[in-house]
């Protein structure tokens, strides 16, 4: 058989002729198909590099302006105009915040606070509290805080609750112009340090960590993060939508929200990933090995077994970093050293407060001098932040020595002590 003839007969086969064309249709469909999807990666893979590049140019930026800090910051109170203000879940609002005269702002550390200057109509005085930023960190146009308003206790339901936080939730509106002290703290995520985070909130605590995984998210930073958030039910889980959105982001963020007191409507799975606390058992069911960097925030009873149970379990102090939101704080250990009288003597030690004419023994069960002034009745020591931060309680010594639980935000001038956050080194007598 020559060529020509077989040619013939194959084409003139309808099977075969059939099952030609048929093959080319098949090709021209893959090869399209394959021009298509290499294409789109030639696309995607673009404009990841444009974004990579979006986004290494951005962080020079803020390293730039970072290491540009101290002329970029500023002293004292700045004015800031509120505005958005957005109720983020029941008696809890988001403020954010723009500088009044429209420069750039400073970046700040993830889990840094503001300091804020206010005058509540019913306060004698102007009040100083601090509120963590609860926004990713890359943003130089404005700052965000979230403040919830501070209940009374569950046993005193007939007190007033919080001077500032119900000002902030009931009159602090949009348009509004607040004293605002430039970001401080050391409660911040240490991010020369590329070791995975489990990230541990109570309540209002959210706020840093959620600065925090945000910032890992803008960044794209690889590290695992382990994100932990505790709260009763629906009604006060804040965040909700936008944690979830960052899990997405995020696919190395794992989440886990327990309810304590879940309502018959939330499903767990949907809305909750555990019922009861957030404690160190359930993170040793979950972890798999204890060896994270750990950061807290939440209500002082909340922290205060969070921690101790997490060092318990064998995780080194230096892994352990912890905010309060206030006075009520990790209890120090029991079994540290005691201040130490003039004499010598452990048991008793002076405390003078020489412009009340009062000397009262220390009380080793307080946490600072100005707790510590405080339930000794003296009211000539201002409370703020309670935080080391603001100054408010600054006081004269007058004799004898401190020292400081927390370092202070910045050190006070010599003779005086920041009394919220340090206790006597032993017989004191003090300007107030
Ligand atoms: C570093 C830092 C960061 C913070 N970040 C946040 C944050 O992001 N969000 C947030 O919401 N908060 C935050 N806080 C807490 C915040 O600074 C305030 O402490 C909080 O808002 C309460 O202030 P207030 O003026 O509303 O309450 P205050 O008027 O100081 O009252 C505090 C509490 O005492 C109760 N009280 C009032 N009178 C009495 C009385 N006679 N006896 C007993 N109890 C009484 C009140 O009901 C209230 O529960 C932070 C604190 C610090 C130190």
């Amino acid at each position: 058989m020559n060529y020509e003839i077989l040619i013939h007969s194959v084409l003139s086969s309808p099977f075969l002729a059939v099952g030609l064309s048929g093959s080319a249709l098949m090709l021209g469909y893959v090869a399209t198909q394959w021009w298509t999807v290499a294409a789109r990666y030639r696309f995607e893979a673009k404009r990841s590099r444009l974004e990579l590049d979006a986004l290494h140019q951005k962080i020079e930026i803020l390293n730039r302006k970072a290491q540009e800090a101290p002329e970029s910051a500023w002293n004292g109170y700045r004015k800031f105009t509120v505005s958005k203000k957005v109720e983020e879940c029941e008696d809890t609002y988001s403020f954010y915040l723009t500088p009044h005269n429209g420069r750039p702002l400073p970046p700040f550390k993830p889990g840094q606070y503001l300091t804020f200057e206010l005058n509540p109509p019913n306060a004698d005085k102007p009040l100083v509290r601090c509120y963590s930023l609860s926004d990713g960190a890359l943003s130089d146009d404005h700052y965000r805080v979230t403040i919830k308003r501070a209940l009374p206790p569950a046993d005193e339901p007939n007190i007033p609750p919080g001077i500032v936080s119900s000002y902030f939730s009931d009159n602090v509106k949009e348009g509004d112009i607040l004293n605002v002290k430039a970001p401080s703290g050391r409660f911040f995520l240490d991010v020369e340090v590329e070791r995975p985070v489990v990230l541990i909130s109570g309540g209002i605590g959210i706020t840093p960590m959620l600065a925090i995984a945000r910032y890992l998210t803008h960044i794209k930073d690889n590290r695992e993060i382990y994100f932990f958030f505790g709260c009763r039910n629906s009604v006060d889980h804040m965040f909700r939508d936008e944690v979830i959105e960052l899990q997405k982001a995020n696919p190395n963020m794992r989440l886990h929200i327990c309810y304590s007191r879940p309502l018959r409507e939330d499903v767990r799975g949907e809305a909750y990933s555990h019922e009861g606390r957030v404690t160190v058992n359930l993170m040793k069911e979950i972890l798999p090995s204890s060896n994270y960097e750990y950061y807290l925030c939440g209500p002082g009873p909340f922290m205060n077994t969070l921690v101790h149970g997490l060092y318990e379990w064998g995780v080194p102090k230096k892994d352990v970093k912890f905010e309060a939101f206030g006075p009520a704080t990790v209890k120090s250990n029991p079994n540290e050293p005691k201040v130490k009288s003039e004499t010598g003597d452990q048991a008793v030690i002076p405390i003078e407060f020489a412009r009340s004419g009062k000397t009262v023994p220390w009380d080793s069960g307080m946490q600072n001098l100005l707790e510590f002034a405080e339930k000794n009745g003296i009211t000539t020591i201002e409370g703020g932040c309670r935080a080391g931060s603001c100054g408010s309680c600054l006081v004269a010594i007058k004799q004898g020595e401190v020292e400081y639980i927390l370092e202070p935000g910045s050190a006070p001038e010599e003779g005086t002590c920041l009394s919220c956050i340090c206790r006597p080194k032993g017989n004191m007598v003090i300007d107030a």
